[in-house]
């Protein structure tokens, strides 16, 4: 999928008492999450504190995109108007070690997707929301 194409309406996203920052930065196609200033973790979905060190000095900061596939499945049953089947959903580490759970467009790899490399793209959902979805890296 290129950036420039639009998904079908989507859920409405649930924000959380943490979660504007997070959307606000996809929306400027700049994922940043949480990042410790004591312990330098970073962490997903964000906090009042540090999910490490618990320590209350958190910054917003850019990661890289790069992540790997740790788990996958494919839907062969449409649950959602934004989602027709089949459909895919995987749940990546992204190389600053937090865990997300996705979607992969594009190309998909031959037999298992576990340990894919991939790479964060945005997606433009109908209502002008950018969402964060991951593509197949080059490299393998
Ligand atoms: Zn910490």
């Amino acid at each position: 999928m290129t950036q420039s194409q639009t998904l079908p309406v989507m859920p409405r996203r649930v924000m959380g008492l943490y979660d504007k920052p997070f959307w606000d930065h996809v929306q400027q196609r700049n994922m940043c999450l949480q990042r410790c200033g004591h312990c330098q973790a970073f962490q997903y979905p964000p906090g009042p504190v540090c999910s490490a060190c618990l320590s209350e000095d958190l910054n917003w900061t850019k990661v890289s995109g790069r992540a790997t596939i740790l788990s996958w499945v494919i839907f062969h049953r449409k649950y959602l108007e934004g989602y027709p089947a089949p459909y895919n959903v995987i749940t990546v580490r992204l190389d600053e070690g937090p865990i997300m759970v996705s979607n992969l467009d594009g190309a998909h790899p031959e037999g298992s997707w576990i340990g894919a490399h991939v790479d964060l793209h945005y997606a433009a959902m109908a209502e002008g929301l950018l969402l964060p979805r991951f593509k197949l890296s080059a490299k393998q």
